[in-house]
């Protein structure tokens, strides 16, 4: 009894294997992994639904009070036997694990996914799943996950079925999980994006590609706004560019070669074929060559909100978080080898900045080093830009941690990761090195040796992809974002209908000061028309009545701090202008 911690994860899952068996005799159980929150298993079988699914997961509890009331020395998950919550989900969710044993592992079936192994295969979630989001991209999955059929299995209605499960030590730690999954579900983005009516997908559009309404671009539009002022005010030069670019370019690029498969199709135009951009970074290159360059033009630092086509498997697509099209906030700096220390501190230095400014305050950075087999440039250049990222994360004192071999072939890199308001940890910015593209598209600049040399290119974004920085964003703040961030700033409420002419006259005058109002003017009840604007997390909410009208003034109610009685509008404009000022961009560079 001792050990069964040890490996209670992997007791579990045969328990698992048990109850599938149960449901599917033919089911072989190929896969077991490990998870922060518990394990999966791959089994393969013929495809499962939700009433499957709920099937086996009551099979579980069955085996569990079935076995462990044996107590049956070794078989048993359960010393006690009593009555462990393991197994105690159930996709409607109701049962709840009570008078458990502090010390049982306890684990609870979550979701399910196929990995279908035929051509065009796809991972779907299941309808019965917890809305977790798959851990790595369908792609990933696929590759990794074994095929029944390559396994020599060609049993034609079997696939491999993942199934996931929570599993913890004790009881009281799944609850403790059960609670932060719940909050989770609370917070998520697509679920608030609904109802502070931010965002839709239709399929009439097409899947993966997002519609912003006016809340979620007002949204987007302060994100970009903010984000261009501050790249302008430290030293990056804007640029745009188009969505589509012909085939001999993504060729020169190599992303004919090797990112072929998350390209779309080519469009024909005058008998050429030209492809949806998934990258930015060659239409970059293009400007910087569009000139002869001298050491003295370096560095060079463009930058640009770049929208990308990438194809991503159709089940594994979610909210704003894994879409079709999405836009980057995408940055390339050109420089000197002499330059790039500084220039990779700078650019890191930025992303905090940015970061911070968006609310965030606690990072890691993880170093991807060179690959064992395939790389491309000397392993000397390697192991500068290797050493220098290592600087770079060191004075802007970050924790950080190597994947050694984990960098792409062409470049060692820095991935920021940030902890939200859940402690989840977040990929946002990324600082990368490429010895790859200046070589491919020939770049040159003149030394001051008067010789050519190829400068350093350095990839950088900050949100990562707005869309999941904005899904990042929703869930950190739970739809109410600071002031200076909110589609809406105020509400004004009339207290009569007969009060709407002074209202318009505040709304007025706020939105000459520069701030964003609503008015509701409506017949209603005035409770009402401030529940209205509560429930979409509006952060301050002005009453106007006789009284107010009378004094020039509005009655002001604070999201976060309630009643702040009556003030003018001079009076509320000074008092938030902290709030305001947090949206105001800087130059940082010689902080
Ligand atoms: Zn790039």
């Amino acid at each position: 009894m001792q050990n069964y911690r040890d490996n209670y994860k992997e007791r579990l899952s045969r328990r698992l294997g048990e109850a599938v068996k149960e449901t599917c005799e033919s089911a072989e159980l190929v896969n077991f992994r490990e998870t922060d929150t518990g394990f999966y298993c791959d089994f393969a079988m013929p495809p499962i639904n939700p009433a499957i699914f709920a099937k086996i997961a009551e099979n579980m509890d069955a085996l569990r009070s079935g076995t462990d009331c044996a107590h049956s020395p070794g078989g048993a998950f359960v010393p006690d036997g009593a009555s462990e919550p393991d197994g105690a989900f159930e996709p409607d969710g109701v049962s709840e694990p009570d008078g458990v044993s502090a010390c049982s592992p306890a684990c609870a079936l979550e979701s399910f996914s196929g990995v279908y192994g035929e051509e065009g295969g796809h991972i779907a979630r299941g309808e019965g799943a917890s809305g977790r989001e798959a851990p790595e991209s369908a792609a990933e999955s696929k590759t990794k996950a074994q095929d029944p059929a390559a396994e020599g299995d060609t049993r034609p209605d079997r696939v491999l079925q993942r199934i996931y499960a929570a599993a913890f030590e004790s009881a009281g730690e799944l609850e403790k999980y059960r609670l932060f999954t719940e909050e989770s579900r609370k917070r998520d983005h697509k679920t608030l994006g609904a109802q502070l009516r931010l965002f839709s997908h239709s399929d009439e559009v097409g899947q993966g590609l997002t519609l912003l309404h006016p809340k979620g671009a007002m949204l987007r539009w302060l994100m970009e706004s903010f984000s261009q002022a501050a790249h302008i005010l430290n030293g990056y030069q804007w640029v745009y560019t188009p969505h589509i670019g012909r085939a001999r370019l993504w060729r020169t690029s190599g992303h004919l070669d090797f990112y072929a498969d998350s390209m779309y199709s080519p469009i024909a135009i005058d008998g050429e074929e030209y492809y949806l951009k998934p990258m930015n970074c060659p239409f970059h290159i293009e400007i910087y060559n569009s000139e002869t360059r001298s050491y003295r033009d370096l560095p060079v630092k463009y930058a640009e909100f770049g929208t990308v086509y990438r194809y991503e498997l159709s089940g594994a697509l979610n909210g704003l978080t894994r879409v079709r099209g999405f836009t980057q906030d995408d940055a390339h700096i050109f420089c000197t080898p002499e330059q790039v220390g500084k220039e990779c501190a700078e650019a890191l230095k930025f992303c905090l900045y940015i970061l911070r400014a968006f609310g965030f305050e606690d990072f890691t950075a993880y170093i991807s080093t060179k690959p064992k087999r395939k790389f491309i440039g000397e392993p000397e250049k390697w192991d500068e830009a290797t050493e220098i990222l290592k600087n770079t994360a060191a004075a802007a004192g970050l924790d950080y941690r190597i994947d050694e071999g984990g960098g792409a072939f062409y470049g060692p890199k820095i991935d920021l990761k940030l902890r939200d308001s859940m402690n989840r940890e977040q990929q946002c910015g990324t600082i990368q090195f490429d010895f790859n593209l200046p070589e491919r598209f020939g770049m040159s600049y003149a030394g001051a040796d008067g010789a050519r040399h190829t400068p350093l290119m350095v990839h950088r974004a900050l949100f990562g992809s707005l869309e999941r920085f904005m899904a990042l964003l929703i869930e950190h703040y739970k739809g109410a974002f600071p002031f200076w961030l909110s589609p809406v700033q105020f509400g004004i409420v009339p207290v009569r209908p007969e009060h709407a002419v002074y209202g318009k006259a505040v709304l007025a005058r706020l939105r000459d000061m520069g701030f964003r109002c609503e008015m509701n003017g409506g017949n209603e009840n005035m409770r009402n028309k401030i529940k209205a604007f509560q429930l979409e997390k509006v952060p301050y909410i002005l009453v106007a009545g006789d009284k107010e009208a009378g004094n020039s003034t509005v009655s002001v109610r604070g999201r976060n701090e309630g009643d702040l009685g009556e003030m003018d509008m001079e009076r509320l404009a000074e008092y938030l202008k902290p709030m305001a000022e947090m949206g105001k961009a800087k130059c940082i560079l010689e902080e």
